[in-house]
């Protein structure tokens, strides 16, 4: 599928398999669920642009454990009604394998590329706010 540079969302069948950002396949970002009706990715084209930032900077593996949720999968993770993951605003980033200093430089940087971050156990969430 053709990523539009100037569209602010880019949605993509869910069984994409081509490079979106720096480092991230589709297929790390999208629904986790089995749903037929669940069938396309939606995600920002300013949450994409983020991540090859952090990307580039952060020279190490990065996982991304929940990207785009659809509506029903949001409900059973038990995400709040207008989670930014329905939206494709949102993606949450494992620092479980990460040590406390790698952990707390990891948080220090998306604090400096993404306009919203919430610290999790063993998670980022990071997010554009549109
Ligand atoms: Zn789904
Ligand atoms: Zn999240």
């Amino acid at each position: 599928m053709k990523i539009d540079k100037e569209a602010a969302a880019v949605l993509l069948p869910k069984d994409c398999d081509q490079s979106i950002a720096i480092g991230l396949n589709a297929r790390e970002i999208r629904c986790h669920c089995t749903n037929e009706a669940c069938d396309f990715t939606l995600v920002c084209r300013d949450l994409l642009d983020a991540y090859s930032e952090l990307r580039k900077t952060w020279a190490k593996p990065i996982f991304v454990t929940s990207g785009f949720r659809c509506q029903m999968h949001n409900l059973d993770v038990g995400g709040v009604a207008q989670s930014s993951h329905v939206k494709g605003l949102a993606m949450d980033l494992s620092t479980g394998n990460m040590n406390d200093l790698d952990r707390q430089r990891f948080i220090n940087l998306c604090k400096t590329i993404f306009s919203f971050v919430k610290v999790y156990p063993t998670w980022v969430h990071v997010q554009i706010n549109k």
